[in-house]
Parts: C-alpha cells; sequence; structure tokens
C-alpha cells in the first residue's frame, strides 16, 4: 500500500504521529494509500524549517524568484498526463476535468512569473523639501494555506504561486482526501530550484489546522473549504491576530429570461450543473426560470438531458461526469434528494440507484433534477455538492434578483437573457461576488480575483489577481528627507508638507 507522508525541508518524510487516514480512489471504491495524519509538532517542525529559509528567498531578487516559476511551468507541462491520472484517480474527476483543473492553477502560476513587477512599490519624489516619499511590498514571513478535495491541483497552486512569488514560505494543508498530486506539486517545485524549506505539504487533519492556527510563526492563512470550517478558521486564526482569508461553500443560481436562447441555457445547466458531479464550487446548483413559460420549456428540455448523462469511471475519456468523493459523501448527497422528495419537491428525474457496471463498488451517483423547489427548503437552503439541480420557478425578473440576493451563499450567479439591459442592471444589483452573463461557471482568470459574498468568503480579499499580492505582503512607507534640506532647530509640531 503506498504511504503518504509529508513534504518538508525540501524533501518527503514519513509521517511519525501514527495516525493515517485511508486515501479511496473512487471509480472502484477501493483504498490506495494511507495519508499521514501530521501531529501538532510535526507541523511545527514544518514551520521551523520554513522559517530558517525565508529570510534568504525575500532577499533572492524577484527575476530570480520569477525564473522559480517559469521552470516549473515547463516541468508541470511535461508532466500533466500523469499528474491528471493521478488526480482522476484520487478525486474521481474524468481525466479531460483533471487537466482543466491543473490548468487553471498553472494560469495562476503563469500571473505569479509578473511579481517583479506585480511588486513594485511606488515613488514620489519631492513631497516636500528635499523629501521623498516612498511605500514598498514586503513579505510576511511564513504563510500557510489549507485546501479542499475538489481542485487538489488548482487550489493548491492558487495559494502558493503568489505567496512564494513574494518572498513568503508556505506551509500547505492540502485534503486529506486527495493528497497526491500537492506532494508531487511540492517536488516539481524544488526540481524548478526552489530552496528548501520554502514550500512544505503537511498532510493531516484538524490536528494540524489547529497546529497551523495557533502557530504564532504563522502570519497569514488562506484557506478554501465549506462554509462551517472556513468560519471556524476564520475565527480562531484572526483570534491569533493573523491575516486570514478564508473561501466556503456555495449555491449557485442561473437565472433563464423568457427571451434565452434555451438550447443554450440547457446545455449550460447540464455542463454547470453535473460537470464534475457537481462537486465544484461554481457549480450551478439552482435554475431560475421565469414565467410559467419559460419553467415549462426549460424543464421539458432537461429531462431527457439529464437522463442521458453519461457517467463513467474517471479514466474514461468520453463520460460527462466520475464518481463522488467518498461513499460517505455520496450517501449524503442521497439523503439530500430523499430530504427533497419528502418536503415536496419534484423529483423529475432520480439518479440515486445508479450502478456503474464493472464498478460496483464505485461511489457513482446518476443525475438528480428536481422541480417546483422553493426557498424553504432545506434542498434549496443547503449546499448539496452532488449531481442534483433544484428548478425554483420564479413569477417574474424581480424575484428571480432576489433569490441569489436573498439566500445566505453568494459565491457564483449566471443570467442567460438576449436583454442587454436585463443582463446590466442584474449584475449590477444582484448580491454575489461572481457573475456570468449568458456564461455559467464565472471563474474570474488568473489576473482578476475570486472571492464569494456574504456566507461564501469570510476576509476582505479575494484570492489571486492583483488581491493575492495585497494578501501576501505588506506595505511599508519610507519618507525620506536628505540632508541639505534639513533646517537647524527642533520643530514640536507634527510635520506637514505645507
Ligand atoms: P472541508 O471544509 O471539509 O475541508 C477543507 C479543509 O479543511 C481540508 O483541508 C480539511 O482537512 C480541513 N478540515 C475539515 N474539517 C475540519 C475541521 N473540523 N477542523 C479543521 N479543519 C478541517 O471541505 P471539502 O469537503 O474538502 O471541500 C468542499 C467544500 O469546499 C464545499 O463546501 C465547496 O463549496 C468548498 N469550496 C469553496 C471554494 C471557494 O472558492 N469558495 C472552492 C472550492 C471548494
Amino acid at each position: 500500500m503506498r504511504e503518504i507522508g509529508h513534504f518538508i525541508g525540501g524533501k518527503q518524510v514519513k509521517g511519525k504521529s501514527g495516525r493515517t487516514a485511508d486515501v479511496y480512489q473512487p471509480m472502484t471504491g477501493e483504498v490506495i494509500a494511507k495519508v499521514a495524519l501530521a501531529s501538532k509538532q510535526e507541523v511545527r517542525e514544518a514551520v521551523e524549517n520554513a522559517k530558517a529559509a525565508q529570510p534568504a528567498w525575500a532577499a533572492t531578487n524577484p527575476q530570480r524568484r520569477a525564473r522559480v516559476m517559469f521552470k516549473f511551468l515547463e516541468l508541470i507541462a511535461k508532466e500533466t498526463d500523469s499528474l491528471a491520472e493521478l488526480l482522476a484517480r484520487e478525486h474521481g474527476k474524468t481525466i479531460p476535468d483533471a487537466k482543466g483543473d491543473i490548468q487553471r492553477g498553472v494560469e495562476v502560476i503563469e500571473f505569479s512569473c509578473g511579481i517583479p513587477h506585480l511588486m513594485k512599490g511606488e515613488f514620489t519624489e519631492s513631497a516636500g523639501t528635499n523629501i521623498d516619499l516612498y511605500s514598498m511590498r514586503q513579505p510576511l514571513g511564513v504563510v500557510a494555506g489549507i485546501t479542499p478535495f475538489n481542485f487538489p491541483a488548482m487550489i493548491p497552486m492558487w495559494k502558493f504561486g503568489p505567496a512564494i512569488a513574494c518572498g513568503n514560505a508556505f506551509i500547505l494543508k492540502p485534503s486529506e482526501r486527495d493528497p497526491g498530486v500537492p506532494m508531487r506539486l511540492a517536488e516539481l517545485m524544488i526540481e524548478a530550484g526552489l530552496p528548501a524549506g520554502i514550500l512544505n505539504v503537511v498532510n493531516g487533519d484538524k490536528e494540524a489546522v489547529d497546529a497551523i492556527l495557533d502557530d504564532p510563526d504563522i502570519k497569514a492563512v488562506g484557506f478554501v473549504g465549506s462554509t462551517p470550517i472556513a468560519e471556524y478558521v476564520y475565527t480562531r486564526g484572526t483570534a491569533h491576530g493573523k491575516r486570514v482569508q478564508c473561501f466556503g461553500g456555495a449555491k449557485n443560481h442561473m437565472i433563464v429570461m423568457p427571451d434565452a436562447d434555451m438550447d443554450q441555457a440547457v446545455d449550460a445547466l447540464v455542463g454547470a450543473g453535473y460537470g464534475a458531479a457537481g462537486e465544484r464550487c461554481m457549480a450551478i446548483s439552482v435554475a431560475v426560470p421565469v414565467g410559467k413559460k419559460t419553467a415549462d420549456t426549460l424543464v421539458e428540455k432537461l429531462i431527457p438531458r439529464v437522463e442521458s448523462l453519461k457517467i463513467g469511471p474517471s479514466t474514461s475519456n468520453d463520460a460527462d461526469y466520475g464518481p463522488l468523493i467518498t461513499k460517505q459523501h455520496l450517501e449524503k448527497v442521497k439523503g439530500y434528494v430523499d430530504l427533497g422528495v419528502k418536503e415536496g419537491a419534484k423529483l423529475k428525474v432520480d439518479g440515486r440507484n445508479f450502478k456503474m457496471q464493472g464498478y460496483e463498488n464505485g461511489f457513482y451517483m446518476g443525475g438528480c433534477l428536481f422541480d417546483e423547489v422553493t426557498p424553504n427548503m432545506r434542498i434549496y437552503k443547503e449546499e448539496i455538492f452532488g449531481p442534483v439541480l433544484s428548478v425554483v420557478r420564479a413569477r417574474d425578473y424581480s424575484e428571480a434578483v432576489d433569490l441569489p440576493s436573498k439566500h445566505e451563499f453568494g459565491n457564483g450567479v449566471s443570467i442567460f437573457t438576449k436583454d442587454g439591459d436585463a443582463a446590466r442592471d442584474f449584475a449590477s444589483k444582484v448580491e454575489v461576488g461572481m457573475v456570468g452573463i449568458n456564461f455559467a461557471i464565472p471563474v474570474p482568470l488568473a489576473y482578476h480575483t475570486f472571492g464569494g459574498w456574504k456566507r461564501s468568503g469570510f476576509g476582505d480579499l479575494n484570492q489571486h489577481g492583483p488581491d493575492s499580492i495585497r494578501f501576501y505582503t505588506r506595505t511599508k512607507t519610507v519618507t525620506a528627507r536628505w540632508p541639505s534640506g534639513t533646517k537647524a532647530g527642533a520643530d514640536f509640531s507634527i510635520p506637514t508638507m505645507k
């Protein structure tokens, strides 16, 4: 059985805590590895390595730091196929989708290659007589990232790419459910020329997370995962005086206006609703057709598409989606479908009894489609994170804008319409962090920022893009007077530049 330890001080090390967790291959249901769960002492060991290595890395000029990122891009490009295969085996998503997971991470590394430009400060000559004023961005020191199971390549790269480019040392605590890819990414960073100790991976569960949150040498923590844990990490981390940003769960709506191209809307809904088995924080889980006629047409067109979704093992190249992450999660998602039926929603397509031939122990589930879901139902209020789409019928446009705006989550939202005026009004008014117009999964590109509102995001800076540089650096401002401009005599009033 493959054993996965930690990556500390530039190399793989065995776990010492005596505690491990099973890593499953969701397409067959087998346990394929054991991952070590770090103790507080092991986290501390990683922090000490990081702390010792960080000053020299911060003093390495930004062009040289960027060169490591460029080299990493070359190495990852050579290894995309094998990384995607490993990712698909541990996570369950299909190979093409696993390649997308890697690619969206790579794009943030590409962004981080611009660090010499991104970290430039500001300068004002002659802010007063013979006085120059300048500000500079400096790294924080040792920082950490805690990441979820659903993007085991992309989200670790979103976190460590900008942080390391800024001159910090990084402690990554990836999901214990699919740790293989993050461990390989750390090895590739070392092969690319990153000094030992600058990127460490500690595998683990709550014990490792708490050790990170309580460690006085860790200055900032970036978290992505479910909302209850996001809130916990934010509260505990900030109580220790750390800079913390936490991105949580979602319930993303797609509004379908009466003038929308219905075929495009249906294509978008099946792709964004069921892709990756619905295990994406930007998956569409609620369709909101406006008006009865739109709703009837939409549901009628959706039913055969959901019934004919192609579900397959992760290694299949033509499956629409693969298995869910664990048996426990599969049971939870099925439980939500049972609940929806009890709550009175109309289950138009029932995928609960789907069995994958030849893979009977895998964690598969067929697509489910609910109609006539109402905002008081738990299947509407809570994140399901599976292949389940709920149709909530809105009487008019204003009711459609209100639904996502009043929902406790505010990650992504989308509107399908040909009316530019309605689209513009929607983008301006809706209380959600990321908006798509005729675009179902509006994940911003690497050079913009990503972040949800309300209980989908805690903290005030987004991830990647310019906010990531702000998050992983602090600004120092220097006021310098040159001796030739200094008048004799003490001045006891507050300095002004009059
Ligand atoms: P999770 O909250 O279970 O786990 C996230 C991380 O927290 C993991 O590293 C895990 O080990 C750790 N963790 C779990 N329980 C903990 C506890 N009790 N105390 C301390 N740490 C704990 O999330 P998940 O199931 O891995 O990922 C799915 C969730 O992530 C979904 O809710 C999804 O919407 C969300 N997500 C959000 C975004 C976003 O950007 N908003 C992106 C991807 C995923």
